[in-house]
């Protein structure tokens, strides 16, 4: 096959099209060519309404190898696969994994895969069970403190848009991510799709269905079990306590906990070396999605394209960065909290995105400067706005409309915009949320991104608060084996600092498997 870049087709062009385009674009008859499959699909809206996608493909022709030849600027096609060597040559018991997020899950699906037997502790519940606690949750307000939007099977991307793409440049460990999506019922178009995503809906099916895989292959799931305490002997690790009684005996455990496990961080302090790391804070924002469309597309809606998204970037008077974050095309706010007497929100979309309403965070970088030096004094920062917001919305989640935030008082009602949310909310003024100059930051971080998206700052769009989970406030360190400063114990994902969303906590837990059978050997 061989790879062609830059066909266009117009969004009210069929796909068929794509054939014509193909033999004028290769100066051959469209009868030389035998088939084509899309590698990347992008879209062109420079020119709004007339929006176009804009494709790379692989093109197998009749005439390859002559083709190549006579056409030096075209290259094959070699499709990106991942193959694992196991080199190691130590013997090691059952590898075990704490977290069954994406990291962790992936992990799990590697080692499983390739034979080794791995054993998955969750300290939540199966995801089918999760749902229900969850949607509960939401109804009622009776949280689970180890079964919710941020800890369960699937962990905290488990409830979200499923939002795939990365910053993260491994195009190989992605394609093996995206490719085991599809193989348990993701839609395929996440394999070319510019912006992949998945949704809520789909997600927890792809997450059971992995797990069966899993399990089939002889692994192993320990739900409601927490990891309490690690067992280390001459600096390595023997083994693992969970619920504070029972230990699982190991050499190798990989850590995959997520940003949230607050009460596990302070465990490890015991014996890992770790260090405080910069995170964003901030308050989820709703528009209509019509609004964001037409912005972003210059029409109110297109099958083919979708509900349109946005990422925006404003640098304040005073230094610090505003910006939007894990935005929700069509999507809801949802009550993601964890801890008794605290709150914090996030966004989540199902596959169609079509609740209406458009939600992203609107946030400003904080350091140590804003919370302190200490190892856990960021951490301790996220629960004090945590603990403010829980009180101003009286255990609901606070809100309020943007204008009445801006002047610093009490909304008594919605205007034209009707919000999308996930758990029970109250109004409240955010501005006592967080210190004043996070609220400068954040009003005129938004009064900036008006100027982008012209609804962004109206004031009838609505405010929910408070987002500080935006990544992990702690760094665990690792070798260049990917390994603690504790032999067998390999941190990995978003809560050791190593991704900052689905895909990269994915292949964080792939690369930690290579690094893993690269030197030890199942028996
Ligand atoms: C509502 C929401 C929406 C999101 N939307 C997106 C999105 O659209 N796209 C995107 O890329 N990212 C999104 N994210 C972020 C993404 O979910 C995370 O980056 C990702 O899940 C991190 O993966 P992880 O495996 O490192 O950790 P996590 O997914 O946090 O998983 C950690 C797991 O460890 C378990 N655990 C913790 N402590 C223990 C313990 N002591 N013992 C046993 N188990 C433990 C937890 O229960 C959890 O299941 C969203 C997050 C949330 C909360």
């Amino acid at each position: 096959m061989i790879k062609v870049h830059e066909i266009k087709r117009s969004i009210d062009e069929d796909e068929s099209i794509l054939l014509n385009r193909l033999a004028k674009k290769l100066n051959i008859k469209k009868e030389d060519i035998i088939s084509y499959e899309i590698i990347k699909e992008s879209i062109d809206a420079r020119k709004k309404p007339d929006i176009y996608l804009v494709y790379e493909l692989a093109v197998s022709l009749k005439n390859e190898e002559e083709f190549l030849k006579k056409h030096k600027d075209y290259q094959e096609y070699i499709k990106p696969e991942c193959i694992f060597n196991i080199t190691g040559d130590i013997k090691i018991k059952r590898p075990v994994i704490v977290g069954s997020g994406p990291a962790g899950l992936f992990a799990a699906y590697l080692l499983a895969e390739l034979g080794y037997k791995p054993i998955v502790i969750e300290r939540g519940e199966p995801v089918e069970e999760r749902i229900k606690t969850v949607n509960k949750f939401w109804e009622t307000g009776k949280l689970n403190t180890n079964s919710n939007v941020q800890f369960g099977e699937g962990g905290a991307g488990t409830f979200s848009d499923g939002k795939l793409n990365t910053m993260v440049k491994d195009s190989i460990r992605q394609r093996k991510v995206f490719e085991t999506f599809v193989e348990h019922g993701g839609d395929a178009n996440i394999l070319y799709k510019n912006k992949p995503h998945i949704g809520t809906d789909k997600l927890v099916n792809i997450i059971s269905s992995m797990r069966n895989k899993i399990i089939s292959l002889g692994g192993e799931y320990l739900f409601n079990t927490q990891l309490t305490d690690l067992i280390i002997k001459d600096n390595k690790l023997v083994g693992v306590q969970v619920n504070n009684s029972e230990v699982i005996n190991t050499d190798i455990c990989i850590l995959a906990i997520g940003h949230s496990a607050r009460d596990t961080f302070y465990m490890l302090n015991k014996y890992l070396e770790m260090t405080s790391k910069p995170f964003a804070v901030g308050l989820r924002i709703m528009h209509p999605q019509v609004e964001i469309n037409k912005a972003q597309y210059g029409i109110e809606e297109s099958k083919i394209l979708g509900n349109a998204d946005y990422k925006l970037t404003h640098q304040c008077k005073n230094g610090k960065g505003v910006y939007t974050f894990c935005m929700c095309p069509g999507g809801y706010v949802v009550n993601a909290s964890s801890e008794e007497n605290r709150l914090a929100v996030n966004g989540m979309s199902n596959h169609d995105r079509n609740s209406g309403i458009a939600n992203s965070a609107v946030v400003v970088q904080v350091s140590k400067e804003d919370y302190g030096d200490n190892l856990f004094d960021g951490l301790e920062f996220q629960r004090k706005l945590e603990e403010k917001a829980y009180k101003i919305g009286n255990g609901n989640i606070p809100i309020s409309l943007y204008e009445d935030y801006k002047n610093n008082s009490v909304s008594k009602e919605f205007k034209t915009i009707k919000p999308e949310i996930k758990g029970q909310f109250s109004f409240a003024n955010l501005n006592e949320i967080f210190p004043d100059n996070i609220n400068e930051s954040l009003k005129e971080g938004i009064e900036s991104f008006g100027n982008k998206i012209p609804i962004f700052n109206d004031g009838d769009s609505i405010l929910a608060g408070v987002e500080p989970r935006t990544s992990s406030p702690i760094h665990i360190n690792r070798d260049d084996n990917l390994e603690s400063n504790i032999k067998g114990l390999y941190p990995c994902g978003e809560g050791a600092g190593y991704a900052g969303g689905i895909t990269s906590a994915a292949i964080d837990g792939i690369r930690v498997v290579e690094s893993i059978i690269s030197r030890y050997t199942y028996k």
